[in-house]
């Protein structure tokens, strides 16, 4: 369970975020959504621990979490930009932060056929990210964050790099693997047709605020503000 209770982040005199509060239960796949510059990014490297808050307190798993560094969390990261290391294996991309993290090397390659078996990349493991697809890519980069077997995981644009077609397809795929291993998802976009076909819980964003947290049927039916019935708009 995550929890976050009054957070603040400013920058200088740019309160990126206010006041923020949500919690999200174990399992649950959240989505943060809201224009460029709400402060979704900002809200996610606070919760990893990237970034500490100018005020306010993340809670783990019933632990105060707000001082902890990022190892100490449970959490594993997709970043915005997800660059892969171009002079390494697609085997050692995924494994690169385990071995950083002191994981034995025994372990290592169990994790990494485990992980590359679940995302169709046991073929691709000897290959440099160069001779892969935009699709299998970005798989790697989810790989990278799977391995690292953790409770949590958060998501920054992961899909923004994708044509359309396959970012409908990886959509799809995310969900189920957050299904299958249990996990909490916080996942940032935004997309409002992404959010609203992933998402257990929708936290909308604006200025640095949560504007709306609901599940997707009830931001249709009863969106709280204009800006959210406007974000939102109609189901498809
Ligand atoms: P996008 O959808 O474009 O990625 P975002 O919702 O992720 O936007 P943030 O990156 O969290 O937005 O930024 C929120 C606000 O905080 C913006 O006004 C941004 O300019 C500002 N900001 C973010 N990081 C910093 C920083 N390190 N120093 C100063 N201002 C920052
Ligand atoms: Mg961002």
């Amino acid at each position: 369970e995550i929890r976050l209770r009054s957070l603040a982040k400013t920058f200088d005199t740019m309160r990126a975020l206010d006041e923020v509060s949500l919690v999200a239960a174990p399992g649950r796949f959240v989505v943060l959504l809201g224009p460029s510059g709400c402060g979704k990014s900002t809200l996610l490297r606070v919760l990893a621990g990237l970034e500490a808050p100018t005020q306010g307190e993340v809670w783990i798993n019933g632990r105060d979490a707000t001082a902890l560094p990022p190892a100490a969390r449970g959490i594993a990261m997709v970043f915005q930009s997800y660059a892969l290391f171009p002079h390494l294996s697609v085997a050692e991309n995924i494994v690169f932060g385990l071995r950083a993290r002191g994981v034995a090397k025994a372990e290592r390659a169990a994790r990494l056929t485990r992980t590359a078996g679940m995302m169709g990349l046991a073929g691709l493991l000897d290959r440099r990210p160069s001779q892969l697809s935009g699709g299998q890519q970005q798989r790697v980069a989810l790989a990278r964050a799977v391995v690292a077997e953790a409770p949590i995981c958060l998501m920054d644009e992961p899909l923004s790099n994708l044509d359309a077609k396959l970012r409908t397809e990886m959509r799809r795929e995310i969900r189920a693997l957050q299904q299958r291993l249990g996990i909490t998802m916080v996942y940032v976009t935004h997309d409002q047709a992404e959010a609203m076909s992933m998402a257990d819980q929708v936290v909308l964003m604006r200025d640095g605020r949560i504007e709306q947290d609901a599940t997707p049927a009830e931001f249709y039916a009863r969106p709280a503000t204009t800006f959210a019935a406007s974000f939102i708009g109609t189901p498809p």
